[in-house]
C-alpha cells in the first residue's frame, strides 16, 4: 500500500513525528522546532466553547420522505409531493449536563432536525416532549441556572429545581412529564420529538394555518427505571450514543412518523386553550394528528466534532410555507439560538459543511473571522445596486398578522390553567406508571427543605388530588395541601 505523507498544516513534508528537536539526545529542545510548537499550540486550540445547553449531543444523518399530501396548508417545497426525499440531520442531547455528562439521566432531550431543502434549510429544534418548563423567555435564563450547578458547590441543587418550579406553576406540564417514564428514554430511538412550539403554515393562496409538528417513534416508546439507568451509568456514560451510533452500523435504521395538528388561523382567537402557550398541548381530540411523513436515520456522521460539536440548529431557519407564531418562547429563541452560535463556532457558522444549506446561498454579509468560501469578484456587494446582485422577492410575503393591544407586563399566569392538562395526562397514567411518577418525583427531592416539598404539593394536589398524596407518601411527608 502506497504510504501517506505527512505534512504540516501548510502542507511540507514532515520527516520525523517521533523525536523533538534536541541539543544533544538529552536535551534541551530547540526553538525552532516550529512543528512541536505548531502541536502544542494547536492542542490548546482544540475545543470550542460548549453549549451552555444541550451540550451532550448524538447526531446521525437521513432522509425524510413525505407519504401524505398536505399542499392545502403548506407551500414549502420539501411536502410538495408524496415520495419527495430531503436529507436530513437529526441531533439529540440532554439538557442540563456538560459535554462529558452521563447519557441515561433523567432530562429533557432536544430532538433537533435540520432539513436540507432546495429553499434552505429548515431546522425543526425540538425536545421529546410535547410542552416547556416556561412560557415566558424573560424566566428562561433563570430555568436554567437552576438546572445547572450551585455557583459555590458546583454541584447540581435539587432545591433549587424544586424552589423555582414551586414558584412557577407553569412548569407543572413539563415536571410531570419529566418526572414520568417519558423522562428517561431507554434509548434515544424510543423516544418521540416534538416542535413544541405553535408554527404557522402558509399555502400556495397565502392562507395562514397553526401547526404543531410530532415526530412518533416508529421503535416505541421504551424508559429507563432510575435503578436501571444507574447501573447503566455505573458501567457506560455513553450509552445512548453507543446504542445510537451501534443500531445505525448495523443498519437498524430507526424512524420517527412525522404528523402535524392543524388549526385554522381564526379558531386561535377563540380556541379554549391558548395555542401559544408553550407549556399546553392541543388535545389530539380536538386537532387530530395528520400523517406527513417518515423520517428514518441511516448514516453516522465521519467526524464527531465536524459534524455534531459543530452542528448549529436554529428555529430562526425556516422555509417559504413555514413560519413563526406569536409564541412568545418561540420568538426568543429565535434570537437567542442563532446567537449562541455566533459566539459558540463564530460568525461565519452556517457555512461550515454540516450547516451549509445544499440550495444557493445570496447575502450582502461581508468578511469576519474564518469567511470559508471565496466569493466571485463583483460590484454588487451592496443593495440596491445596478450591476444585477441578487434581489428579494415579494412573493415570498407572509400574509399579514393581525397584532393588538397596549404595551405593559402582563402577568402569564393571570387567570392561565396550569393544572388541567397535567391532570389529564396524570389520569391516562396506568396505575404502575403513577407509582413510578410518584418514586421518581421523590428521588428527585432528595434533600429539598421540606417547605418547597410542601409547596409543590399545592401544585400536585391541584392538578389531581391522588398526584400529591401518592408524592407526599414516597417522600415521606403530611400531604398539607390535602389539610393533613
Ligand atoms: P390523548 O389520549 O389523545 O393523547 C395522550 C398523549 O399522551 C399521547 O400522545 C401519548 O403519546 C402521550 N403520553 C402518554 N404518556 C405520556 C407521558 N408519560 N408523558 C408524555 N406524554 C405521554 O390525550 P390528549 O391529546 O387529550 O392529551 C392528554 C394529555 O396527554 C395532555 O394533557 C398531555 O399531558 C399529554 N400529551 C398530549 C399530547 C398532545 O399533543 N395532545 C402530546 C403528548 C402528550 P404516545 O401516543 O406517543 O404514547
Amino acid at each position: 500500500m502506497k504510504k501517506t505523507q505527512l505534512t504540516t498544516t501548510g502542507g511540507n513534508p514532515i520527516a520525523d513525528n517521533q523525536n523533538s528537536l534536541t541539543a544533544g539526545s538529552r536535551g534541551p529542545l530547540l526553538m525552532q522546532d516550529y512543528q512541536l510548537i505548531e502541536k502544542l499550540a494547536h492542542q490548546n486550540r482544540e475545543r470550542i466553547p460548549e453549549r451552555t445547553v444541550h451540550a451532550k449531543g448524538s447526531a446521525a444523518y437521513g432522509v425524510f420522505t413525505v407519504t401524505q399530501d398536505i399542499t392545502r396548508y403548506t407551500k414549502a417545497g420539501l411536502f410538495a409531493k408524496v415520495g419527495r426525499k430531503t436529507d436530513c440531520l437529526l441531533r439529540f442531547s440532554t439538557v442540563a449536563g456538560e459535554r462529558g455528562a452521563a447519557d441515561a439521566e433523567r432530562d429533557v432531550r432536544g430532538f433537533a432536525i435540520k432539513f436540507y431543502t432546495d429553499e434552505g434549510n429548515w431546522d425543526m429544534v425540538g425536545n421529546n416532549t410535547p410542552v416547556f418548563f416556561v412560557r415566558d423567555p424573560y424566566k428562561f435564563p433563570d430555568f436554567i441556572h437552576t438546572q445547572k450547578r450551585h455557583p459555590k458547590s458546583n454541584l447540581r441543587s435539587n432545591t433549587a429545581a424544586w424552589d423555582f418550579w414551586s414558584l412557577s406553576p407553569e412548569s407543572l406540564h413539563q415536571v410531570t412529564i419529566l418526572m414520568s417514564d417519558r423522562g428517561l428514554p431507554r434509548t434515544l430511538r424510543h423516544m418521540n420529538g416534538y416542535g413544541s412550539h405553535t408554527y404557522s403554515f402558509i399555502n400556495a393562496k397565502n392562507e395562514r394555518y397553526w401547526v404543531k409538528f410530532h415526530f412518533k417513534t416508529l421503535q416505541g416508546i421504551q424508559y429507563l427505571t432510575n435503578e436501571e439507568a444507574e447501573a447503566i451509568v455505573a458501567k457506560d456514560r455513553e450509552s445512548q450514543q453507543r446504542d445510537l451510533f451501534g443500531a445505525i452500523e448495523r443498519k437498524e435504521f430507526p424512524k420517527w412518523r412525522f404528523c402535524v395538528q392543524i388549526m385554522p388561523e381564526l379558531e386561535a382567537e377563540t380556541y379554549r386553550w391558548h395555542p401559544f402557550d408553550v407549556t399546553k398541548v392541543w388535545p389530539h381530540k380536538d386537532y387530530p394528528l395528520i400523517e406527513v411523513g417518515v423520517l428514518e436515520l441511516n448514516r453516522n456522521p465521519e467526524n464527531y466534532f465536524a459534524e455534531v460539536e459543530q452542528s448549529a440548529f436554529s428555529p430562526s431557519n425556516i422555509v417559504p410555507g413555514i413560519g413563526f407564531s406569536p409564541d412568545k418562547m418561540l420568538q426568543a429563541r429565535i434570537f437567542s439560538y442563532a446567537d449562541a452560535h455566533r459566539y459558540r463556532l463564530g460568525t461565519h457558522y452556517e457555512m461550515l459543511p454540516v450547516n451549509r444549506p445544499k440550495s444557493p446561498v445570496n447575502t450582502y454579509h461581508a468578511d469576519g473571522p474564518m469567511r470559508y468560501d471565496v466569493p466571485k469578484g463583483t460590484d454588487a456587494y451592496y443593495e440596491p445596486n445596478s450591476f444585477g446582485g441578487p434581489v428579494p422577492d415579494a412573493c415570498f410575503d407572509e400574509p399579514p398578522l393581525k397584532v393588538s393591544g397596549d404595551a405593559d407586563r402582563y402577568d402569564h399566569n393571570d387567570g392561565n390553567d396550569n393544572y388541567t392538562q397535567p391532570g389529564n395526562l396524570f389520569r391516562l397514567m396506568t396505575p404502575d406508571q403513577q407509582e413510578r411518577l410518584f418514586r421518581n418525583t421523590a428521588a428527585a427531592m432528595d434533600g429539598v427543605p421540606e417547605a418547597i416539598v410542601q409547596r409543590q404539593l399545592v401544585h400536585f394536589h391541584k392538578a389531581d388530588p391522588q398526584y400529591a398524596a401518592g408524592v407526599a407518601k414516597a417522600v415521606g411527608v403530611k400531604n398539607r395541601a390535602a389539610g393533613e
